[in-house]
This record gives structure tokens, sequence and C-alpha cells, in this order.
């Protein structure tokens, strides 16, 4: 059963009742009543329970998107698993394939990847195919992934020696997209969680996907190295894979109550117009508390304001995903 905060403190309104059971006239508030344990889990369970009838758009064809920006911190891995989970409990096939060694992903999914995991590592440097390596999460049958483990650490100078190892993932990905459109099991995301850094990984995850996603945290130095990333895009758009594009840019970690916040998001949409998604995820403390329960935060919380914020974002992108998506190469 899933693990629910012991309080919930983040403020949305439909959220089950944290006032005392006693109103300030000194009244009984049958809210407050409702306000235990049991009550939480079963809201929590009502909101799971709506979000899985309702059935977004599927894309019109497979969507491969890399979750991209070299900074840490900014909520690539986040981004990657409540989209993923948002939008498959929607219904829509979503594969997570992580390839951060951290492998953040793989435990926000509650996927195992210990050390000797059959993970990404095999698909890069043994050239196993990606369905072989594919856990089912428990969440939902639409939601896969694909581990990474530690190992993952060295592959960046481990690549560096072999032959075509720009292109080791866009094989891979390729093969197993022909394979599972032709068998009727394709995913409609196949989303990348790519690491901190613009090395060999970020490449192969930007040679293999068709659209880069950014998260853009709402902080001090937000803007800062995103033209070194956009640049990249541009570098492996000329010379590695004509199709790659920024199609998406997302706000993350937004504090209402700093002016700084509003500042970054409104230089950010100056700048990137129509790709940057409405919805802004707002900075929640169930979004970071779900991963230490193998858990993302929709699954987690489904009220939070976390959770309604990559609800609605995820909304957003399978939208987009029924029309040809407005794209921006480079800067
Ligand atoms: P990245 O993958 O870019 O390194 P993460 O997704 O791991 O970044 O996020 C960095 C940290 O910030 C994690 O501890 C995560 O739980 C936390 N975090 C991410 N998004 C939010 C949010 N909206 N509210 C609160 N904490 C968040
Ligand atoms: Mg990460």
């Amino acid at each position: 059963m899933t693990q629910l905060p012991a309080q919930s403190t983040d403020g949305v309104a439909d959220d089950v009742s944290r006032e005392t059971r006693l109103d300030s006239r000194g009244s009984f508030s049958l809210d407050a009543a409702f306000d235990t344990p049991i009550a939480r889990e079963a809201a929590h369970a009502v909101r799971v329970r709506n979000i899985r009838q309702e059935q977004w758009p599927r894309p019109l064809q497979p969507r491969v998107m890399a979750v991209a920006n070299q900074k840490g911190g900014v909520g690539k891995t986040t981004t990657a698993v409540n989209i993923a989970a948002a939008l498959a409990l929607h219904g829509l096939r979503v594969l997570v394939l992580d390839l951060d060694p951290q492998g953040n992903a793989s435990t926000a999914l509650g996927i195992d990847h210990s050390v000797g995991t059959s993970s990404v590592y095999d698909v890069l440097l043994s050239g196993r195919p990606i369905a072989d390596v594919t856990a089912t999460t428990e969440f939902a049958d639409t939601l896969k992934c694909v581990p990474a483990t530690l190992d993952l650490a060295g592959a960046d100078i481990e690549l560096t020696s072999q032959v075509a190892r720009e292109y080791r993932l866009q094989r891979a990905v390729s093969a197993y997209l022909e394979a599972a459109v032709a068998d009727g099991s394709a995913p409609d995301y196949l989303i990348i969680d790519c690491p901190p850094s613009l090395g060999l990984l970020t490449l192969n995850a930007l040679v293999a996907a068709r659209e880069v996603l950014i998260p853009i945290q709402c902080e001090y130095y937000a803007l800062e190295g995103l033209a070194q990333l956009l640049n990249s895009v541009e570098l492996v758009r000329a010379h590695l894979n004509p199709r790659l594009a920024v199609s998406t840019v997302l706000l993350t970690m937004y504090d209402s109550r700093t002016r700084l916040a509003d500042q970054v998001a409104a230089e950010v949409r100056q700048h990137f117009g129509e790709l940057v998604v409405q919805s802004v995820i707002p900075r929640n403390v169930r979004v970071s508390e779900a991963p230490g329960f193998g858990q993302t935060v929709i699954t987690y919380d489904a009220g939070s304001r976390g959770a309604v914020g990559y609800l609605q974002a995820a909304r957003e992108i399978a939208e987009r995903g029924r029309l040809p998506i407005p794209t921006k190469a480079g800067a």
C-alpha cells in the first residue's frame, strides 16, 4: 500500500483539512475529524483512481525526449520520473531510460539498480537490447524503466574507445522502437534522464532523442550555462542528429515568495517563448520526500502542490503531442 506523509502541510485547497478538530469558535469540524492517516490515504487513493480514469491523447508517433541540463540539482530526474508517472497513469505507455550513474530515476520508480543488475550499461557497452533490461514499475503496467547502475560511472571513459561511440544509444533505441512498433508494444514516450554533464552519456542521449526537455530551476544563476547546453544541441543537430530540437522548457522549484523566481520565469519565457510549459512546478517538500519511499510525488501524494504541478505540466506536454511539436534548435 502506498505510504503517505504523516502530515500534509503544503496548503493544497482540496487537501484533507488539517485544522484542529475544534474550529476557532470551538465547534466540531467534520473535515478535521477526518484528518487521520487513513482518511488521507483514502483521499490519495481516490485522486489516483480519478487520474487513472482519464485517458490523455497519444502522440502521433513515439516521442523520444532527453531531459537535459548539465547543471546538477535543477530537477532533471524529478521531472523525468514525474512527467513519466503522470503520462503513464493517464493510460500512455512510458519508458524511462535512466542514464545517470547515480540511478536516481530508477530509485524514484522503485526499480532495483544495485551493481550487477542488467541495466543501460549493458545496452551501451555490450549491445544488449533495451527490451532485455527493461523492468516494469509497480505503479502501472504502462510505466517501465531501464535502470542505471553505478557501473555506468565509468561508461564515459569506456565509451571513448568504442566504435560509433556517440551512436550506441541511438542504435539501441531505433532497434527497440522498430521491433516494438511492429508488435504493437511501442511506448508513447521514451524519456531519457541525463547526467549532470555534457559528456558522452548526454551526447548519446541527444543523438538518440528527437526532443530535448530542459528543466530550469527558478534560482540564482538559472540561465548560466544554458548557452553551453544549447550550443551542444546545435552541434549535435548539425553533425549527428538533424532531427534534434529543444521542444520543451519547464520551470522547476518555483518559490512564489521570492521576486527572483518571477524574474527568472519571465526571462526564460522571453527567451524560449511557446516552448515553455505554462504550468510551473512549485518548490514543495512532498516532491523531495517521495524518492525516499521509492515513489514519484504523484504516486506518493497526488494532492500535493508538487504533484498537481507535474500533472498539469504533463497534460500540456501530452496535448502538444497530438500536434506537430513546436521546436527550437540551438539558441
Ligand atoms: P537533477 O536530476 O537535475 O540533479 P533532481 O531532480 O535530482 O535534480 O533534484 C535535485 C533535488 O531537488 C532533489 O533532492 C529533489 O528531490 C529536489 N527537488 C526537485 N524538484 C523539487 C521541487 N519541486 N520541490 C522540492 N524539491 C525538489
Ligand atoms: Mg538527476
